[in-house]
């Protein structure tokens, strides 16, 4: 991590994934550091990783287990995430074809077709695998000398300390008081999610909630939860 330039707010969506074992999906264009943040992700595990397409025939879900997907749309991927289910994932994703979809400088060569059909070809049911998306965005050129960002021993430091019994579900299914409640039905009424992604909402936010020091899922950990499950539904 202490290789990424800015990008605080991707910075504390990895935290919340690896505090709780949450699948992750990064999307991002070209240069965004979609690899790197991969890279630097298997680099945080203390676990088994597995991103290697022929390793992947191999495999089923096993405990202690990340599966790595560079690139999401790529047909192999689709193909292993069919016969695992409860492995979590990192992945990433470009936006777009051409990848200079939302590019501050540079022109996406795609026409609206070609965006909806690129992103046609990831499923939904994959998506909803992912309990946090997070979008990476290009820094700003101010950033690119700037020294003080969070060092990834210190953030190594917060996950370790992480009863991961006790983070997502793995625990009891956590109490959720009445303004989360209505944030959730909002979210489920307004984006259309299903069942599946409000449960996937009230797992993260119980990690989030954690990490906080606290043992009740308040409302702010919710809209922190919520932010990361609606960030991929712009690809649907
Ligand atoms: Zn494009």
């Amino acid at each position: 991590m202490d290789r990424i330039i800015g990008q605080e707010c991707v910075k504390r969506a990895v935290e919340v994934a690896l505090s709780g074992n949450h699948s992750i999906l990064l999307l991002g264009g070209s240069g965004s550091g979609k690899t790197l943040w991969i890279n630097t992700i298997r680099d945080m595990l203390p676990t088994q990783v597995v991103s290697n397409y022929s390793e992947w025939t191999k495999v089923e879900d096993k405990e202690g287990l990340y599966f790595a997907i560079d690139d999401l749309v790529d047909n192999r991927a689709n193909k292993i995430l069919n016969q695992i289910s409860k492995t979590p994932l990192i992945a990433s994703i470009d936006l777009c074809k051409c990848g200079n979809y939302n590019h501050p400088i540079h022109v996406c060569q795609c026409s609206p077709e070609d965006v909806t059909g690129y992103r046609y070809r990831i499923k939904r049911s994959i998506l909803d695998r992912f309990d946090i998306s997070i979008e990476l965005t290009y820094p700003r050129a101010e950033l690119l000398f700037h020294k003080g960002y969070e060092k990834i021993e210190d953030i190594l430091k917060r996950i370790d300390k992480m009863d991961t019994g006790k983070c997502g579900m793995n625990g009891d299914y956590p109490d959720v008081d009445e303004d989360s409640q209505k944030l959730i039905m909002i979210a489920y009424k307004q984006l259309g999610l299903p069942v599946g992604s409000c449960k996937a909402i009230v797992s993260v936010a119980n990690t989030i909630a954690l990490m906080s020091g606290g043992d009740k899922i308040q409302v702010e950990h919710v809209a922190e939860a919520l932010q990361y499950k609606s960030a991929n539904y712009h690809l649907m």
